[in-house]
Formats: C-alpha cells, sequence, structure tokens
C-alpha cells in the first residue's frame, strides 16, 4: 500500500488518518524508550508512521534500522535529506527504502548542521524539489514534501512556499505533511494557499502534543512557530507542572479535532518517542478505531 491510496479510502469513508512520527535514538535508553512508545502505539492501529532522519546524515544507520523494524509491522514513511549528500550516496538509500518495502519517503532539504554550516552548498542536491525528481527518476515509491503553515524561515513569504509545493506536486509529489504550528487558522490559510498555487496534494497537519509548557516553548522558538497569546496566558495561570500539562493536552487536542472539522485529511502526531501524550491526544480527538 501508500499513503495516498489510504487517505483517499479513508476521506471516502470521512474518517481522517491516523499516523505517529519517531526519530532514530541515540542510546540503548533512547532505544527501549522507542521500541516501548510504538509497541503501545501501534495498539490503536495507526495507518502509517514515519521516521525522521538527520539531515547530513549523522545518523543515517539509525534511522534506516528503526525505518526497516517498523516496517516489518506497519506501513512506514522513511524521511530523507539531501542537505550535503552525493546524488549516489542518497540513491543507496532510496534502494534500501525501496528493499525494506516503505510505503513512502518524505524527500526534505533538512538544514545545514551547526558544525557544519557550508554543508548545503557543498552537497550535490540544493533543494527539497532536486531531491523529489531524483527518487522520482529512481523509483516508483510514493514521495511526500515538507509544508510550512507558519512560512519556511527562509522563505519570504507564504505564496513563495506555495509555488515550490505546486512544483514538487508537479515533480510527483502525493502528499505533504506539515511542520508543527498552533492554529487551525494557519492552516486553512496555508491549504487555499496552496490551493491557489495550484498545489492540490493532500496536506497532514502535525500536531504535537503539548504535555510540558517548556518544552513547547523551546520548540516552537526552534521551528519559528509562534505560539498564540492566549495559550501561553493559560500557561502563566498554571499552579504547577500537572496543571500546564492539563491546559497543553487540552488545547492539542481541540486543534486536533478543529483541524479534522476544517478539512484535514488526517493528523500526524510527533511523539517524540514517549506514548502518553500521543495517545492521549489521538484518542481525545477520536482518531483512534
Ligand atoms: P525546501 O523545499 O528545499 O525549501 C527550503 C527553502 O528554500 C524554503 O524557504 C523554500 O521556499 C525555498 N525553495 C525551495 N525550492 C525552491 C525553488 N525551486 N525556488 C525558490 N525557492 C525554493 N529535517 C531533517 O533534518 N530530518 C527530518 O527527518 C525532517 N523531517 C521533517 C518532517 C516534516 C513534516 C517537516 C515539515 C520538516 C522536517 N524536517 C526534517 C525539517 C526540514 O528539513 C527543514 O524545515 C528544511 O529547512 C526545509 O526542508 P524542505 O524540504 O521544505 O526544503
Amino acid at each position: 500500500g501508500n499513503i495516498s491510496e489510504i487517505s483517499a479510502a479513508r476521506r471516502n469513508g470521512a474518517e481522517p488518518t491516523l499516523s505517529f512520527e519517531f526519530f532514530p535514538p541515540k542510546d540503548e535508553v533512547g532505544e527501549a524508550n522507542l521500541w516501548n512508545a510504538f509497541e503501545k502505539l501501534l495498539e490503536v492501529s495507526p495507518d502509517y508512521v514515519s521516521v525522521t532522519y538527520g539531515a547530513g546524515g549523522s545518523n543515517r544507520e539509525r534511522s534506516l534500522a528503526v525505518v526497516e523494524r517498523m516496517s516489518k509491522q506497519v506501513l512506514t514513511i522513511g524521511h530523507l535529506t539531501c542537505v550535503g549528500a552525493t546524488k549516489s550516496s542518497t540513491l543507496e538509500i532510496v534502494k534500501f527504502f525501496e528493499q525494506v518495502g516503505v510505503g513512502a519517503i518524505l524527500a526534505l532539504r533538512g538544514d545545514s548542521p551547526k558544525d557544519d554550516p557550508d554543508a548545503l552548498s557543498k552537497g550535490e542536491l540544493k533543494t527539497a524539489l532536486e531531491l523529489v525528481d531524483l527518487v522520482r527518476e529512481a523509483t516508483d515509491l510514493e514521495v511526500g514534501v515538507a509544508a510550512f503553515p507558519e512560512v519556511h524561515p527562509e522563505s519570504p513569504n507564504m505564496e513563495h512556499d506555495s509555488r515550490v509545493l505546486a512544483l514538487k506536486q508537479a515533480s510527483g509529489a502525493k502528499f505533504a505533511v506539515t511542520q508543527l504550528f498552533f492554529s487551525v487558522q494557519a492552516y486553512t490559510d496555508l491549504v487555499a494557499s496552496a490551493q491557489a498555487a495550484g498545489a492540490s496534494l493532500p496536506i497532514v497537519p502535525g500536531v504535537m502534543p503539548i504535555s510540558n509548557a517548556k518544552q513547547i516553548v523551546r520548540m516552537a522558538e526552534l521551528s519559528g512557530a509562534a505560539i498564540p497569546d492566549e495559550l501561553l496566558a493559560k500557561f502563566d495561570q498554571a499552579e504547577d507542572e500537572d496543571q500546564a500539562r492539563e491546559i497543553g493536552m487540552a488545547y492539542s487536542t481541540q486543534l486536533a479535532k478543529d483541524l479534522v472539522a476544517a478539512g484535514a485529511p488526517g493528523i500526524h502526531i510527533f511523539t517524540l518517542n514517549h506514548h502518553a501524550a500521543a495517545l492521549e491526544l489521538a484518542r481525545g480527538a477520536g482518531l483512534c478505531r
């Protein structure tokens, strides 16, 4: 199966897709956390999962090993970045993904790592669009791409991102998954802008369960997403971390519900390799079957 067929089938049944994102663990403790979270989250029958890939190939072997193992149990999207990479090394990974039978490749540019700020200019592929073209030439595997409700940090405006998204669709991308964001409006604006630019592919919103106020503020800063004043004000009123967690979880659960009501094809949950908050969000938003 592939991701767009599953999305279409769910759309016909007016059911949103449910998917979970994981990252490759850095050590043995992380490894145990990951597989524990994965097993628990499989119990609610996600349509697919995805596995991130370190820009510059820093965690290449670990990422591919996780993709291989997950693929045996559930439809899996392998993320792939091209920053700093050669075409031949990239094609080797595409071949590996084909062999293990991934459901799709999420074709991303990635960012230059801090310890190698010139990686982008040194690599053979400069944009995700070039990666989409390379992957499409090499394989029939489905290709997805990134989308940015809060506008990509290097982009002048949303219209620019939307033109890029339309080019990716023209090159064969079949779906998009978004960066994290915190308001339904940001998502519906993105979809409208994409459609105006001719990008009609399904755009799956990525939602972060907010179980930790401090962590979400840090992640928002990293991704350039704005946390709404309304949520910040609620966090300020929280008396302790438990209350802040409740506020954050209620907020992200409502966001997921509102996104589905606004027509999102599904919800992609960033798990951070922990199951509890992801499950709470999936159940609370009525995404479990
Ligand atoms: P691009 O599409 O290349 O865009 C980068 C910038 O260049 C944008 O501003 C865009 O507007 C501009 N641009 C691109 N093409 C053109 C063009 N032809 N003409 C003019 N302007 C252009 N990073 C990782 O390292 N590993 C991961 O696993 C990972 N997973 C992600 C998953 C999701 C769902 C998302 C949303 C992001 C993920 N990222 C990951 C982060 C991503 O790599 C960064 O956000 C990166 O800065 C942009 O990637 P991109 O694929 O959108 O790049």
